[in-house]
Order: C-alpha cells, then sequence, then structure tokens
C-alpha cells in the first residue's frame, strides 16, 4: 500500500478552523482507502511571522519541497497588515510557488445542483456547470521585468509591467489543458489578446502547434480573453477547459468562481513539471482569503478546503474513484440542505464548521458502506 507524505500549513485566520476538518477527511482516507497518509504541519504567513519573523521558514520550506503534496490553507489578515513588505503574509504563498515551480494552476468551476439557486445567474444557465480554468502562474505580467515606477522629474511618475513569454512557458501550460481535456469533455478554449498584444500572438500560435502535434484529438479553440469574460457570464456551460495566461487568469478564475455560488466552495490546485518518476510538486489550497471577518467563529465553510483534497486525490496521488466518492459526499450533503453561515438560504439547516466536516464524514461512511 502506498504511503504519501502530506505536509500541512493551515496559515491564518480560519485556514486553522478549515484545515482541521480537511485532516478528518484525510484521516478517513487514509483508513478506508488503497493508500496512507502521514502529515507534518508547519506555519505559513502571519503565524510564521509572529514564530520566525518570516512568512515561511527555511525549515518548512525544505519539508514543502520534498512531501508529496502541500496542502495549504489561507494567509494574512489586518493584524500583519504594517509588517515589512518581504515578510507579509503572502510572501511565504509566492515563496512556495516560485521554488516549487508551480506554472499550473487549476481552478474548477463546479455548480453543485444543490446550490444552483445561489448563482448570481439564473439556474438553468449555471445547473450543471463544470468548467476547469488552466491559468499559467509563474509568468506574464507579474513577474516580467522591466517592473518598475520612474519619477520623471517633471511632477510626473511613469510606471512600466512587462509582459512576457516564452515558447516553453506556453507549451507546457497548454499539455497541462489538452491532457486535462482529456480526461473531461475534450475541448479547450485558449483565452489571449491576439488582436493586441505580441504575447497574445505567440501564445496562440504555440497553442496551435502543440495542439497539431501532440493532441489533434482534443478540439481547440482561440478566444479573445474579453470575449470569454463576457461568455462566462452569457453562456458558462459552453466551457470545458479555458486555459489562459497569468493576468487573464486571474480575473477569469474569479468571474468562474462567482457563477458557483460562494467562495468557500472553491478549492485549486497548482502543479510544477513532472520529474523523472513521473511526480509533479504540488500545493492544494482553496480560492479564498483568511476571512478573518469570520475567523474563530465556526462559521467558516470547510468544503473548498475539503475539495481541494480532493483534487490532490485525483491530480496527485492517482485516486479518482476516491476523489468521485468525495465529490459525491459533498454534493449529497449540500442535497440534504445543511449550509454553512455563508451558502444559508429559507428553508436549510445552518450547520457550523465541524459540523460540516461531521456531514461529510458521515456521507463517507455511508457511500462506501
Ligand atoms: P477572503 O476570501 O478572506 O474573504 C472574502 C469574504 O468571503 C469574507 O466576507 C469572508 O468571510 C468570506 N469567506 C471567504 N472564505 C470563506 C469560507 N471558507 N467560508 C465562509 N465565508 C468565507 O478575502 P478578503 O477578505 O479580501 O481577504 C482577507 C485576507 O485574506 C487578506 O489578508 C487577504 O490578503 C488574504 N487573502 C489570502 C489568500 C490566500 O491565502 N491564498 C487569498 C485571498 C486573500
Amino acid at each position: 500500500m502506498p504511503a504519501y507524505k502530506l505536509f500541512l500549513l493551515p496559515g491564518d485566520g480560519i485556514g486553522p478552523e478549515i484545515m482541521a476538518e480537511a485532516v478528518r477527511i484525510i484521516d478517513w482516507f487514509g483508513e478506508n482507502g488503497p493508500a496512507s497518509f502521514e502529515y507534518e504541519s508547519g506555519l505559513v504567513g502571519g503565524a510564521a511571522y509572529d514564530a520566525y519573523g518570516v512568512a515561511i521558514s527555511e525549515e518548512d520550506m525544505l519539508s514543502a519541497m520534498t512531501a508529496d503534496a502541500v496542502i495549504f490553507g489561507a494567509v494574512g489578515g489586518p493584524k500583519w497588515d504594517n509588517v515589512p513588505y518581504d515578510a507579509r503574509p503572502e510572501a511565504g504563498l509566492l515563496r512556495l510557488r516560485k521554488d516549487m515551480k508551480l506554472f499550473a494552476n487549476l481552478r474548477p468551476a463546479i455548480c453543485y445542483p444543490a446550490l444552483s439557486e445561489a448563482s448570481s445567474l439564473k439556474k438553468e444557465l449555471v445547473e450543471g456547470l463544470d468548467i476547469m480554468i488552466v491559468r499559467e502562474l509563474t509568468g506574464g505580467v507579474y513577474f516580467g521585468e522591466p517592473k518598475e515606477i520612474t519619477d520623471l522629474g517633471n511632477g510626473q511618475k511613469r510606471a512600466v509591467d512587462t509582459q512576457v513569454y516564452q515558447t516553453y512557458e506556453i507549451e507546457r501550460i497548454a499539455r497541462v489543458a489538452f491532457d486535462l481535456a482529456r480526461l473531461r469533455a475534450g475541448r479547450v478554449a485558449s483565452a489571449e489578446k491576439r488582436n493586441v498584444m505580441k504575447t497574445g500572438v505567440l501564445w496562440s500560435e504555440v497553442v496551435t502547434a502543440v495542439h497539431e502535434a501532440e493532441y489533434k484529438d482534443v478540439q481547440l479553440e482561440h478566444i479573445l480573453a474579453d470575449n470569454c469574460a463576457m461568455q462566462l457570464v452569457r453562456n458558462p456551460r459552453q466551457f470545458d477547459v479555458i486555459v489562459t495566461d497569468n493576468l487573464f487568469g486571474d480575473i477569469l478564475s474569479d468571474v468562474a468562481a462567482m457563477l458557483t455560488g460562494s467562495l468557500g466552495m472553491l478549492p485549486s490546485a497548482s502543479l510544477g513539471e513532472a520529474g523523472k518518476d513521473g511526480k509533479r510538486k504540488a500545493l492544494y489550497e482553496p480560492v479564498h482569503g483568511s476571512a478573518p471577518d469570520i475567523a474563530g467563529l465556526e462559521k467558516a465553510n470547510p468544503i473548498a478546503m475539503i475539495a481541494s483534497f480532493t483534487m490532490a486525490l485525483r491530480y496527485s496521488f492517482d485516486m479518482g474513484d476516491e476523489a468521485d466518492l468525495l465529490d459525491s459526499a459533498i454534493a449529497n450533503v449540500l442535497a440534504n440542505d445543511l449550509r454553512t453561515a455563508d451558502l444559508m438560504q429559507k428553508g436549510k439547516t445552518e450547520v457550523t464548521t465541524s459540523q460540516m466536516g461531521d456531514a461529510i464524514l458521515a456521507e463517507l461512511d455511508l457511500l462506501s458502506s
């Protein structure tokens, strides 16, 4: 039986509360699944700053680099608003992404049938929605040089960000998207702005070339990023996999996120290059932040965190059946009308963070009995 090593980084705010529920689920799969999970915990974000004066310690970085997967909660909060820039809570997450070379960010936007009423769009537009947004995470305008503000000395300043992409960066993210499409409905939409940006021209050329050479069985469509945003709110179910750059991915994935009703429902995976053994470094985290407004109140929805472990089962441990089981358990709990405060509607039963964990565990027992 394989034994996998997880490194848990709960972080700040609601991070530790939702991680506690994810750990119960991890333990359940360790006891009832085809693999065992060992885990250690570390500190990241404000918690690491309070303990060590940095956003993540070298020792914890080493644990992250050697784990089979990192499970990350959330970082940040007003307590750390004025810490030195390099030690700000987000710096811990950025360091992990950079050192682990996590270039592919996968954000599914799935609308559980029981939540189709909670979307800002009409129920008939989002029911059954299942999109995967693949965002390039380590290149583009967030990292390109020069990146500076120059004082022009005449009362004016000039700010520059640089959007840069090289062929290999586009090729590897395109392959992630095409591979995922093969496991799903077999369609990729590649979003860029080739009408006004040189990086968009290269992006579309390279994606086309990878498609022609390696993925003819997958259906490819090129779409301008602004049109993609519009189509996401007009008719989101037309999409299967959307692949896009760092900046457009940031925006499009937030748009897709809101289609599903609540931030508390959205998991994500960040993957690195496959090593010689075929394994990728990987970090799994909810899309939302540390929600300081509800921290400590037992109000946090743990589903995004738990569904992030579902993604770990699927993408790091090749445990698709177990991932499907956990997805079904979550869907059933929602169908049974249990809701944390963020999803609460008239006629539903409000539960706390740990009661939601209890309900998902009970459903796992039921489904596997
Ligand atoms: P947020 O995602 O923390 O919260 C936005 C709103 O959604 C809040 O009202 C919050 O209560 C609610 N919410 C979020 N997750 C929820 C959950 N699981 N259950 C129920 N309600 C939930 O975003 P914010 O308020 O803009 O940021 C708060 C802090 O989090 C800031 O310090 C920010 O920098 C940080 N942040 C961290 C990450 C990360 O760790 N990856 C991401 C975004 C923001």
